[in-house]
């Protein structure tokens, strides 16, 4: 069937690779020849089996897991990962201390939930703004922490890390959701990484926890059992039902990123179409103003205000671009503006269409 043609800019769930919704398509009502949909079969069928193991192992090689680590699928989203990490990982050391670098909305929220666990440690003055990565040199670490836990892109606020913190040997966790898979990543600087899909990878319901095998076995003794790495990680994902079709849609994802070059091209395009973006704000004398510090804009999610906030001219900018097609530019309702998210499914060509399109819309306010 013909789709209308929509650009989606959304922070997800967010947009899907074509080609990964039409093989859906085409295999919805008869998977495989199976006479059957993937919807509707036993997780415990060897056909679903695969489908698990060839995502698990699709991962593994996009991302050159070690094979020291686990790959988990849970449900419960990125925000079930805020209770997932302190349940499983605050009980290391028995101070029950944990580190937390708080950048945004969604590291902010994840330390909220982590004090119900243990005690939580904000390692750097509290920002007045989420604007920035607050300079590693001001962080006051806890050397016997549990783990630093950090969420490398704040998808609300358009915060980027561009390094990985050096923790001097303290477990290192990390919220990847929101730029998971969009550059290549050294697995091994990790103890724990989590993203829920459905923001690079795939569609909501299914979020993966990659997680270094000698972590496992610390849980607290009241973990919900499906949280409990371990035993969903000694069950390959299986301890309950696993959120079978996200899993499926996850797999194509993995599969179509691989086929296009991997990581490595995704970075390159993901630079590149940051970069019109941002080179229109730059050039733009102030009409358009990026809050975030240079050095920590979000390839994934560009925050933008026009003309310092003018709300009027700010929805009126949503309105135009949503009448060529261009949809989901409103920012968060928490800070407003405009967020442009250019996940891997977005094109340089569509990221194109609205640089041209912030181009003519600048100049017809002038
Ligand atoms: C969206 C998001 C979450 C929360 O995901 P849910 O699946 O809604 O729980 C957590 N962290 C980041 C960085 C996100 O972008």
């Amino acid at each position: 069937m013909e789709r209308k043609q929509t650009i989606n800019f959304g922070a997800g769930p967010a947009k899907i690779p074509p080609a990964v919704l039409l093989e859906a398509q085409k295999e919805l009502v008869n998977y495989k020849g199976l006479g059957m949909s993937v919807l509707e079969m036993s997780h415990r069928s060897s056909d679903f089996t695969k489908i698990l193991n060839t995502a698990e192992y699709l991962l593994r090689e996009i991302l050159n897991v070690p094979e020291n680590y686990k790959v988990i699928f849970l449900q419960g989203g990125g925000s079930g990962q805020f209770s997932g990490v302190p349940l499983n990982l605050i009980g290391l050391k028995e101070d029950r201390h944990a580190d937390y670098v708080v950048t945004g909305t969604w590291s902010a929220k994840a330390a909220k939930e982590a004090e119900k666990y243990g005690k939580v440690n904000i390692v750097h003055p509290k920002l007045d703004s989420y604007t920035k990565v607050p300079d590693p040199s001001s962080w006051e670490l806890n050397p016997s922490a549990s783990y630093v836990y950090y969420c490398c892109n704040e998808t609300v606020h358009g915060v980027e890390f561009n390094f990985i913190p050096d923790t001097k040997g303290v477990v290192l966790v990390c919220d990847m959701s929101s730029n998971f898979l969009s550059r290549p990543v050294d697995v091994s600087k990790f103890g724990l990484i989590f993203a829920g899909a459905q923001k690079n990878i795939g569609c909501a319901g299914v979020t993966v926890v990659i997680v270094r095998e000698d972590l496992l076995g610390k849980v607290l003794k009241e973990c919900p059992v499906v949280l409990d790495y371990k035993v969903q990680a000694g069950n390959n994902s299986m301890y309950n039902t696993p959120p079978c079709f996200s899993i499926y849609i996850m797999g194509l994802v993995l599969e179509w990123i691989k086929n296009n070059g991997g990581t490595d091209a995704m970075e390159k395009l993901n630079r590149e179409k940051s970069s019109l973006i941002y080179d229109i704000i730059n050039e733009s004398n102030g009409f358009y103003r990026c809050p975030v510090d240079v050095k920590s804009r979000s390839r994934m999610n560009v925050t933008l205000r026009i003309k310092h906030g003018d709300e009027a001219l700010e929805k009126k900018f949503v309105d135009e671009a949503s009448k060529l097609g261009m949809i989901s530019l409103k920012g968060h309702r928490s800070v407003g503006g405009i967020r442009v998210s250019l996940y891997n499914a977005v094109t340089v060509e569509e990221t194109r269409t609205l640089a041209d399109f912030m181009k003519q819309f600048m100049k017809a306010q002038n």
